[in-house]
């Protein structure tokens, strides 16, 4: 086996090299190839960590002699030896796994130093503060990241110290301070592990590399994966060993990280931020709060020369990844060094505009455009924004991190963010400056605010990825996390009140302003208009109001996929009807409140038919069991009340909550199985379609009904409910004297309906995956309470991914499969569509254009992703 590749010899290449040196590896091989500043150095495969994790955090076999080699080769073309006591070569160890994580795995930096290396380094260089800087930072990264030392306790002993010399900044330490810090620092980690920091190079190697591929696992990174749907097939991270350049050896010294266009808004200007004396990790983690890359010009002769040379290092890189790039750099005493380059993570708004501009420059077509935009981005264009109008009073601004406007309640810490969000909350998460850690908190909050940290910090790139809207280096913020305040000039804030941020502009408002919906720009239009020149497949949304249809309508979408006529009963005027219906005693009770209840039920789809006009709707008949409409057994004086209102008894009304009562009302009386017992309640449905149907084409709407029927497994329910539906149908056209096209079909929604397909078929004129409940059937997972263990599936590697989120290609799909040719083999080019939330489902779309489907369907903010998903399975 072979585990180690330096950097560009014989490095794998193609599609499948990622997989093999992760993306950070791969940069590094193809930036020394091309001849660019890249410091020597080589990658330990992310096959290498993949089998140290498979076999229990064991070293393979050979791999201890490969690294000898490796290391060896690298004292050789460095003239410098790893553990020399008076010119050591000194080693960064970086993580980079096959998909790019920012932030998420661990780096150690400046590893090969001990007490008497140091005093090598301070002599050889003739720079003992710098020297002495190294051997700080190392101790506290090595401590943190291989000896579980805490981050926090190591920023406690620096500001202690820092306040008992009065010192501002960590370069205004002295060397003697320095040596007292790191005094300190020993002792704590003394006293923390019960043994001396390890000064053994060797060990420090072998243990550094050990926690980097530790870290493939620690907990952010999972959760990364996660929320990002990183299959858990990828395993592994790769792990960079290189010599360590130096940014932090004095004035001429620096380190920085650029994007070569706008990652927020995707606008063509080089987008950069570094700091002089500094290592990598005081940029990223936003501690220090940095200079932006267009002053490196304005700084003397020797920083005008190394941003004119990264200024052409961008160009090139960005010729070769035909992307925006995202890159690292350090400067050492004037000499610049590229320690990596990747695509740049971007905004939606950046993703259009960036790959729009990409066209133009004749880098990427059309196809290739469309191909590498990440559907589910696509929605972040379309969140609302401050209205203009609004009158409202800026407290403070940050950096205009990650665009959208967020209002929400604040909260300091992420699992508080979680927690109030899972409450249904809308949560501003606040932070001094966002670690890793808090990336769950980031994905539950509607925006993300913080004190210190510039545009490259973690925060601002995570929040960027996923689309949060995020002000970061807000420096007028002063959090106290001991009272939960935060103040902003003379305002105090408590955990619970509302702010408002802007992340377009970075404005900081107090309370809550009111948004406006966005007009889509040029872009997006443009984008959309070639993703429907590809599809193959229609998009319909899954809405059942006006104003839902409505927006999908603006969203491009080209029918109602499924209408969930149940949603419409639990409206408070209508929920005592529906409830008095349930409880009938008799025929003519339950017919009566039926007939009160057909008003509402016309009215609802008018509004929905003329925001519909021209384009098919398709409703369902009532789905869920009827006990979901009672009220709860506890609630003694509602239930007392409206006893006496109907005018029975309070022990019936119990009873008949009682008697409702399933022990599994998925698999229960719900579905076709109520339009089979009470056909009264189908009857009037399908009248109050019709009825409005007429009304509207009156009108002159342009109309154009569908009506389904839910959960069946038989030709039989389907045969007794398209009678009923087609007898109605006639009732009403007859007595209007007005001709209505409709049709009649059915969900596909349980594995026996796939199995009888042509069967049903014969009554049913189209058909509608419902693969919610398919899934739900077919893997005998409850859909309500599956989230339990998938994620725990997911992570062992028995699913590959949620069901109810992607759809299962090889049980559920193979079910899909069968229904769609037993279909149309009874009913040539019938159109079969799928509204379950797979539908709208960015990865399953390949898949189901594979299948045919006529369309998918989905809840109105994913139909833009949809038509580009569509597009993206039929190039
Ligand atoms: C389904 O089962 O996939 C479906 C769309 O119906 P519901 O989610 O309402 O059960
Ligand atoms: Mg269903």
């Amino acid at each position: 086996d072979k585990y180690c590749y330096y950097f560009g010899e014989g490095n794998p290449s193609g599609p499948g090299a990622k997989l093999v040196l992760g993306g950070k590896g791969i940069s590094l091989g193809v930036m020394t190839n091309m001849g660019l500043p890249v410091p020597p150095g080589f990658t330990i495969s992310c096959p290498t960590c993949q089998a140290y994790i498979l076999s229990g955090n064991k070293w393979p076999k050979g791999l201890e002699e490969e690294l000898d080699t490796y290391i060896a080769r690298l004292e050789k073309d460095l003239g410098k030896s790893f553990g020399s006591t008076e010119d050591p070569l000194l080693l960064s160890v970086r993580s980079g796994a096959a998909v790019s994580m920012p932030g998420m795995m661990d780096t150690v930096l400046n590893l090969g130093l001990n007490d008497a290396a140091v005093a090598g380094l301070a002599k050889k260089t003739g720079n003992e503060r710098f020297a002495f800087d190294a051997y700080r930072r190392f101790i506290q990264m090595y401590g943190d990241v291989v000896l579980g030392c805490e981050h926090h306790d190591f920023e406690k002993i620096l500001n202690a110290l820092k306040a008992k010399y009065s010192i501002k900044g960590d370069t205004d330490m002295t060397v003697e301070h320095l040596k007292e810090l790191i005094i300190s620092y020993k002792e704590y980690v003394a006293k923390k592990t019960g043994a001396p920091f390890p000064q053994d190079p060797k060990t420090q190697l072998a243990t550094g590399i050990s926690a980097v591929f530790d870290s493939w696992n620690n907990p952010r990174a999972i959760s990364y994966r996660r929320i990002n749907k990183i299959s858990a097939e990828v395993i592994g991270t790769g792990v960079t060993v290189m010599a360590m350049c130096f940014g932090n050896m004095g004035e001429t010294s620096g380190t920085g990280v650029a994007f070569t266009r706008n990652a927020s808004t995707g606008i063509k200007e080089i987008y950069g931020e570094f700091l002089t004396n500094a290592q990598g990790e005081d940029v990223v983690a936003g501690i220090r709060t940095p200079l932006q890359f267009s002053q490196m010009t304005t700084m003397g002769p020797m920083w005008a020369g190394i941003s004119a040379q990264l200024v052409k290092i961008m160009e090139t890189l960005e010729g070769y990844y035909k992307d925006m790039v995202d890159l690292e750099f350090t400067i050492e005493e004037g000499k610049l060094w590229m320690l990596q380059a990747r695509a740049g993570k971007r905004t939606g708004a950046a993703m259009i505009q960036i790959a729009l501009d990409l066209i133009k420059e004749g880098l990427i077509t059309k196809e290739e455009a469309l191909l590498r935009m990440d559907p589910a981005k696509l929605s972040e264009v379309l969140f609302p924004m401050f209205d203009k109008k609004a009158a409202k009073t800026v407290i403070g601004k940050g950096l205009n991190a990650s665009p959208g406007a967020a209002v929400g309640q604040i909260v300091f810490h992420s699992d508080a963010c979680c927690e109030w969000a899972a409450a249904g909350k809308k949560v501003i998460l606040v932070r001094e400056e966002t670690t890793p850690e808090d990336i769950e908190g980031m994905v539950t909050a509607a925006g993300v605010l913080t004190v210190r940290g510039g545009l490259s910090s973690h925060a601002a790139v995570v929040a960027r990825g996923m689309g949060r809207t995020a002000v970061v280096g807000a420096g007028c913020c002063h959090i106290n996390m001991d009272n939960k305040t935060l103040t902003i000039g003379d305002r105090v804030y408590q955990e619970g009140d509302y702010l408002s941020i802007d992340g377009g502009n970075g404005e900081i408002y107090d309370g809550q302003v009111p948004t406006v919906d966005v007009e889509f720009g040029e872009g997006f239009n443009q984008i959309m208009a070639w993703a429907d020149e590809y599809r193959t497949m229609k998009i319909r949304t899954n809405a059942d109001n006006p104003a839902d249809c409505a927006a999908a309508r603006r969203f491009g979408c080209e029918g109602v996929g499924l209408c969930r006529t149940e949603h419409m009963f639990f409206e408070k005027e209508r929920i005592g009807v529906v409830r008095e219906m349930i409880l009938a005693e008799s025929f003519e009770v339950r017919s009566e409140a039926l007939s009160r209840l057909l008003p509402f039920q016309q009215s609802d789809f008018e509004g929905i038919f003329r925001a519909m006009d021209g384009l098919p709707v398709n409703i369902r008949l009532l789905d869920p069991p009827l006990h979901e409409f009672l009220p709860h057994l506890e609630e003694v004086d509602y239930i007392k009340t409206h006893a006496k209102q109907i005018g029975i008894t309070y022990e019936k009304y119990v009873s008949t909550i009682r008697s409702l009562h399933e022990s599994n009302p998925m698999l229960g009386f719900r579905g076709v199985r109520l339009g089979v017992l009470y056909p009264e309640i189908s009857e009037m449905q399908v009248r109050a379609i019709m009825q409005a149907a007429v009304v509207v084409q009156t009108e002159g709407v342009v109309c154009l009904p569908e009506i389904m029927i839910p959960v069946l497994f038989s030709d039989k329910e389907m045969a007794r409910l398209k009678e009923l539906v087609t007898r109605i149908a006639k009732e009403v056209m007859d007595a209007e004297g007005v001709v209505v096209k409709f049709k009649c079909g059915t969900m596909i929604e349980l594995p026996r309906a796939c199995l009888v397909a042509d069967q049903i078929a014969e009554h049913a004129e189209y058909f509608s995956f419902g693969t919610n409940d398919l899934t739900q059937t077919t893997f005998g997972i409850s859909r309500d309470d599956g989230s339990k263990f998938i994620p725990a599936y997911q992570e062992n590697g028995i699913l590959p991914t949620d069901p109810f989120a992607t759809i299962d290609q090889d049980g559920v799909g193979q079910l899909m499969k069968l229904a769609v040719e037993k279909g149309r083999s009874v009913r040539p080019g019938m159109s079969v569509g799928i509204c379950g939330e797979q539908g709208g489902d960015p990865d399953s779309a390949v898949f189901l254009c594979k299948l045919g489907l006529s369309y998918v369907s989905c809840s109105p903010f994913r139909v833009p992703g949809a038509r580009l998903a569509t597009a993206q399975a039929a190039i």
